[in-house]
């Protein structure tokens, strides 16, 4: 009878909690727990229970984002309780950003497991106390600053989508989470363990978050660079991850340099000089990325920015989409003007040499050593082919 008994009871609770396969003979039951973490420093798991048999061992389980690792880890009982802590190193950090799974397992004297069922937990950056605000398609978390530095930074990123709107038929990019820090290298430590993806000193997109490291008190800059990045963001939605790829770096990195708003004085003073002394880099080194060197790279934005507004000046905003569109689906950094506007892209480049800085032989300052390295020996004589082809004509 006593049996029976116990294995109604079994019945019973199997429904909610788990309960071991391997005898009928004990029970145990889970009956609270808990999961708290110190970003990058700890995670500290408790579970409680209660059970018929003797309780020797207990661990957790628990598996990160849509990694199929099992990270196991031995705690510690003492009356129905079990702790686990567990130290985080280089070894065993875990992504940021992610949902982290665990569970439970105790071990009787006789062997026996039970496992709890299967928890959760968001696993973010705890390190600072967030605030956080809204604006749809945005959700602002940031720890510096007060509610006037938070609506800033709301309203640059709205702009920065309405600018590129401006010149592209895109929707607004899908809900996407922005998170301000103050200092470069939290965030950098941040955007390391969660494993977002860097180029050029920017987070990649299509990460459902943008990090920012932002001076509360320093807001004209901070909320071009927000404006700039919720560009990308916004092409990278738009486009589609393969679109978004296929586009050349400049134009790209041009679309978000026009959104950050109106051109700095000092900036376009820099362009004009390197346009001078006739250190522009030439655009079809800056097809695949821009230059890693970060003054050649400030120098290749502002140039593609200016490339950008001159595009959308001459071919207006239903033309500017056409190219955008034909390289989005082509990725042919070379040709896709050609088939947007019977024009390939060193045609673009001269034209807009010509409108900017009245230089009407500008291919007597391309560098060929630096074209011939960066593009390889077939470039070159494709370029020499079109010169051939020039004067021909
Ligand atoms: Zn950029």
């Amino acid at each position: 009878m006593g049996r029976l008994i116990v294995l109604a009871a079994l019945v019973w609770l199997a429904g909610f909690v788990s309960i071991s396969p391997a005898t009928a003979q004990e029970v145990v039951e889970f009956t609270a727990q808990t999961a708290e973490y110190r970003f990058a420093e700890r995670l500290e798991f408790s579970a409680e229970f209660t059970s018929t048999a003797v309780i020797l061992d207990g661990y957790v389980f628990y598996q990160v984002g849509e990694s199929e690792r099992i990270w196991v880890y031995e705690g510690d009982i003492s009356r129905g309780r079990l702790d686990v802590n567990v130290l985080l190193d280089e070894h065993n950090q875990p992504q940021g950003f992610t949902t982290i799974r665990y569970w439970f397992r105790i071990a009787s004297d006789h062997g026996e497991f039970f496992e709890s069922p299967r928890y959760t937990l968001y696993y973010e950056d705890n390190r600072f106390d967030w605030q956080q605000a809204q604006s749809d398609p945005f959700t602002l978390y940031w720890h510096a600053g007060g509610p006037d530095f938070a609506v800033a930074v709301l309203a640059a990123a709205t702009e920065g989508v309405g600018r590129v709107q401006a010149v592209l038929p895109l929707p607004a990019p899908r809900p996407v989470t922005l998170r301000v820090y103050v200092a470069e290298a939290d965030l950098q430590r941040a955007a390391e363990l969660a494993g977002y993806p860097w180029a050029a000193g920017h987070m990649q997109p299509g990460r459902g978050v943008l990090l920012f490291a932002l001076a509360p008190d320093g807001e004209a800059e901070s909320l071009r660079q927000v404006r700039h990045e919720v560009a990308h963001l916004t092409l990278y939605d738009g486009l589609g991850a393969d679109g978004y790829a296929n586009l050349p770096a400049w134009l790209n990195e041009g679309i978000a340099t026009l959104a950050e708003g109106e051109p700095d004085p000092q900036q376009l003073a820099l362009l004009y000089a390197a346009a001078e002394a006739g250190a522009l880099p030439p655009l079809y080194s800056l097809c695949a990325e821009m230059p890693q060197d970060a003054v050649a790279a400030q120098i290749a934005s502002i140039q593609s920015g200016s490339l950008v507004r001159y595009l959308v000046q001459r071919f207006n905003v239903t033309g500017f989409a056409i190219l955008v569109e034909a390289y989005a689906r082509s990725g042919d950094c070379l040709n896709a003007p050609r088939a947007a506007f019977g024009v390939d892209l060193l045609q673009l480049e001269l034209d807009w040499r010509t409108a900017s800085f009245e230089q009407p032989d500008p291919l007597a300052q391309v560098p060929w050593g630096a074209i011939a390295t960066a593009a390889g020996v077939a470039a070159v004589l494709w370029l020499l082919s079109r010169l051939a082809a020039r004067s021909g004509r």
